[in-house]
């Protein structure tokens, strides 16, 4: 069996930022994902006629870097700002910070950049990862079967999936072990007419929900749909709950937020739920990696919970990979 020089587990921004940087530098690079297209937690779901951001809702750029990348893609017509009017329900946290100078969006849809990205890689998708060993070189074995030989690998899965894979016993499983992934119930809702004097989005301090948006504001985008996303404990104390049960209280919750929705019967209400959604702690690192084993990890979890983390992450896991010898 030939063997592939850098294998990329995960085309969310993490790996198809990898992915670029390691093309860039003149390897070959598999990017496989179980998932049918790319973008991970920043996935759109299109269904009964909607397409919902069910992941990440919007991002911003920090760093210099980030921001001549983001100008890129802006150019692309990739990405746009979103400027909503955004609404405040119960106290506003201590902690709350700044609100960002500005709010970014993939166009059409938030997998915008990825599936642009995914297009000049070689992927794969539906390939889920299932057992890995390394014996001079890494032996990855999908959960059909298909085995592939890697000399170098980048995992880019949320950490508790990557430790699951890596196993208990790996030299950086303690590292893995100490990321805490909060999960987070997601509610779609789509209707077949506008609903009157809503808000564009709400943070939300009180009672299941923690955020909503109407998906349909963003650029490029013009139905009637709905995210509504549970906090963290709530998420945590219905996390095993039936997806019909969780849609049904978050409905209900919804309607008490936007009274123009108690009216009208959603033509779409499905719930999704991401068990490892942000990191609560994540590392104070960009990556790390396991060199007599051509291995690294990276993911949001490692610089910063968010998607710019994940980009920072995935390249500089790249660029350390892309210095060792092929
Ligand atoms: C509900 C929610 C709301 C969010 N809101 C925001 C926001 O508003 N702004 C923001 O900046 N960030 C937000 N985030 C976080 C943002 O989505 C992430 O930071 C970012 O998408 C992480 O990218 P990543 O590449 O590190 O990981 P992921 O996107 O998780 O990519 C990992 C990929 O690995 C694949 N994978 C995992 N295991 C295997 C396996 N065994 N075999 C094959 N493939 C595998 C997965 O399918 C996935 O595609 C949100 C996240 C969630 C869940």
């Amino acid at each position: 069996m030939a063997s592939i020089d850098c294998v990329i587990i995960g085309a969310g921004w993490a790996g198809l930022s990898a992915a670029a940087v390691l093309k860039a530098s003149g390897r070959e690079v598999l990017v496989l994902d179980k998932a049918r297209g790319p973008g991970g937690r920043s996935s759109t779901r299109r269904q009964g006629g909607f397409r919902l951001d069910h992941g990440a809702q919007y991002f911003t750029a920090r760093s210099d870097a980030f921001i001549q990348q983001v100008q890129g893609w802006r150019d692309l017509g990739l990405v746009q700002v979103w400027d909503p009017a955004i609404e405040v329900f119960g106290d506003r946290p201590d902690h709350a910070g700044q609100p960002p100078a500005e709010r970014l969006v993939g166009v059409p849809g938030m997998n915008a950049v990825l599936g642009y990205q995914a297009k000049s890689q070689h992927c794969r998708f539906g390939w889920r990862l299932e057992n890995m060993r390394f014996d001079g070189q890494w032996q990855l074995l999908s959960s059909a079967g298909e085995q592939i030989q890697a000399r170098h690998l980048l995992l880019t899965a949320p950490a508790p999936q990557a430790l699951e894979l890596l196993g208990r016993h790996h030299p950086l499983a303690e590292r893995l072990a100490a990321v805490r992934m909060a999960p987070c119930w997601t509610l779609m809702l789509g209707f077949d007419r506008k609903l009157e004097q809503s808000p564009d989005a709400a943070f939300v301090n009180q009672g299941p929900i923690s955020w909503l948006a109407r998906n349909g504001t963003k650029p490029g985008r013009r139905e009637e749909s709905w995210v509504v996303q549970a906090s963290g404990p709530w998420s945590c104390e219905h996390l095993e709950d039936s997806a019909d049960d969780v849609a049904d209280k978050l409905l209900a919750a919804f309607h008490a937020l936007v009274p123009a929705a108690r009216e009208r019967r959603p033509s779409l209400k499905t719930a999704h739920r991401w068990r490892y959604a942000q990191a609560e702690n994540p590392l104070d690192c960009q990556f790390f990696g396991h060199p007599e084993q051509n291995l690294a990890v990276a993911g949001d979890w490692c610089a910063g919970n968010r998607i710019e983390g994940a980009w920072t992450s995935g390249r500089a896991a790249a660029i350390w990979l892309s210095e060792r010898s092929v």
